[in-house]
This record gives C-alpha cells, structure tokens and sequence, in this order.
C-alpha cells in the first residue's frame, strides 16, 4: 500500500530519542509490598528481609515485573518528578490521530530486564520512537502499528565509561486505528425488529417480592422480622442479625438525592444518554440505587426531594423511577 504523504515526516521521526521520565521515590520496600499484594506475588525474596539476606543477592531486591511502575506519573495528569524532560514520545500517535486515526490499542508488551534492582536505587527511562507499520487492515479496523521502546537505567553510574547502568527495556507497541464498525447506538428499531428499552433482572426466590411489588406499584423494601431493621437490595438473610426470618414494608417512595452519576460515555444499549443514576436515601433510611427522570443534569443537586414513580419497559418490566417531587412530568405509564 502506497504511504500517505502526511506520513513522510512521521517516518522521519523513526529512531528519534525522548528525555527522561525519572522515578518519584528511590526502589523502596514499601511500595515493593504493596505491589506484591496487589499483584498475588508472595516470594518472599521481595519482601523477607531476613530471608533476602540468606539469598544469593544478600538483600531484598524488586520485582522485576514491576519495573515500569517505578518511572510511572503521579496521581495527577502529566505529573512527572523534577528532573524529567518535557518531551511527549507519544507526540506520534497525535500526529496520526489528526489524520483521522481516532483509536487506539495497545498490541505488545514485551518487558527484558538485564537484572534485579534493589531497594534505594533511583531509575529513569528514556523512549525510543522505534517503528511505524505499513497501513495494515484488521478486524477492528485500518491503521498503523507504531512501537516505541522504554529503557531504564539505574542513576549509579556504574554502566561502561562511567554511565548510568541500563536495568531494563520495554517494547510497547499499539494499534492506532479508525474503527472498522463504529458503535453507534440506537433504541428504536429501524429494521423492523423490537429493541429492548431495558435488560431483564435475574429474579430468584429472594428478590421476586421486589419486583412483584413494583408491578403492583409498591416499593417494597426487605424487612427483619428478627431486629425489625430494613436491608436493600434484598439478601438471603439479615445483614444484621443473620436471621432468615424476612418479610417486606411497603415503603412511601419519598427519598432525597444522597448522590448521583450521569454517565455519558460509553453509551451502552439500550439506555438513552445522558443517563443519570441516583442513589436514593429513602425516608425510611436506605439507600438504592435508580434511574432518575424528570430532570435534567444541570437540575439535579443532592438532596433534592424525590419521589417513585414506576415505568413499564417493553410491556413486562416494571422499574421504580425516581423524579423530583412536584415535577411536572408523570410516569409514562402507572
Ligand atoms: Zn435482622
């Protein structure tokens, strides 16, 4: 396939170096522990001083799996230690991205290490633009894969001619790409066939109270008859006091706003976007999980009154809404 003339200064960037991303904190056993707990590793070369010591490195070393957390950002955007260069190696795939190429997948990961690091050790990385594919068509679409190559070095100086030490590489290599099916969602039907406006609840035993109270238009919240305390979402047994003894109260579907989340992106089928979900403090003292309507993102506030009124999906599913008291719109079907 015949190169794109935009791409004529990309490949001539192929081969270019970028500055160092050097670690926030030296090697240190607290983060090696946190990381070992997180990742399952229970070797205790990592994280048994006294067994370190018996080993062939005479002290605790790191993972070497872990090297790339060491170099990461912090917490915040772009947050690199002092010291770093400002240089983006990723200013490629930008320049891709303008030429129409949205997406974007990481492919290969390949991590080599040339040996264990140990705890005070202070590392950096510098990249390397290493390579940009041919235009390539795949199942997820049409773009390049481009690989850049992070190597890390000790700042011990103890590499040839006094340099730093070179402790690892990693090869990362992504897809960037223009999606071969773009998702557009859509919640009417225009091939003929009915989509469903809602996905069905597994209904067992323990929850079939709930939902036959909504078709019925009560909201019916789990109850102990043991404690006489109140439980959602519904459970097998008290949360409190264990007893299976479990009956319901038929709540007054007046709450107000604890919290909520309008979630824009990813739009999965078959909601409507913006969807804003809100975690309903019931008058009666527990909180659920709803859908919100009647008001717009800009209107909610925590807090507000609300109140339950129940809706019928696709002519079978009956769901507690909440919307806010007074509100002027009614449920499109009581
Ligand atoms: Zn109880």
């Amino acid at each position: 396939m015949a190169d794109y003339e935009w791409l004529t200064p990309i490949r001539e960037m192929v081969g270019r170096q970028y500055g160092r991303i050097i670690a926030w904190d030296e090697v240190n056993p607290a983060m090696v522990r946190q990381w070992c707990e997180i990742m399952g590793v229970d070797n205790p070369l990592y994280t048994d001083a006294d067994y370190a010591k018996r080993s062939e490195f005479g002290e605790l070393v790191a993972p070497p799996s872990m090297l790339q957390s060491w170099c990461e950002a912090g917490f915040y955007r772009d947050s690199y230690a002092p010291g770093s260069t400002e240089d983006n190696p990723y200013t490629v795939l930008k320049l891709i991205e303008a030429q129409g190429y949205p997406s974007v997948v990481a492919v290969n990961s390949e991590l080599t290490f040339e040996r264990y690091v140990k705890m005070g050790e202070k590392l950096y990385y510098t990249t390397r633009f290493d390579a940009i594919s041919e235009e390539k068509v795949t199942a997820l679409g049409t773009g390049f894969f481009v690989t850049l190559v992070m190597t890390y070095f000790s700042m011990n100086g103890a590499g040839t001619d006094g340099c730093d030490e070179q402790v690892g590489e990693l090869l990362f290599r992504v897809f960037k790409f223009k999606p071969a099916n773009p998702v557009t969602p859509k919640t009417t039907a225009d091939d003929g066939i009915a989509k469903i406006k809602r996905p069905k609840p597994g209904i067992s035993d323990d929850t079939r109270f709930f939902w036959e109270g909504c078709e019925q238009g009560e909201l019916r919240i789990q109850h102990c008859q043991a404690c006489d305390k109140l439980q959602h979402p519904p459970a097998p047994v008290c949360m409190h006091c264990h007893s299976f003894e479990l009956d319901y109260h038929i709540a007054s579907g007046k709450g107000s706003l604890y919290s909520f989340v309008v979630m824009h992106y990813p739009e999965v089928p078959p909601f409507e976007y913006p969807n804003p979900i809100g975690l309903v403090e019931l008058e009666e003292g527990i909180r659920m999980p709803v859908g919100l309507i009647g008001v717009t993102k800009d209107q909610l506030q925590i807090g507000m009154a609300l109140e339950v009124c129940f809706e019928t999906f696709d002519e079978e599913l009956t769901l507690p809404q909440f919307k806010p008291v007074a509100s002027p719109i009614a449920p499109a079907q009581a």
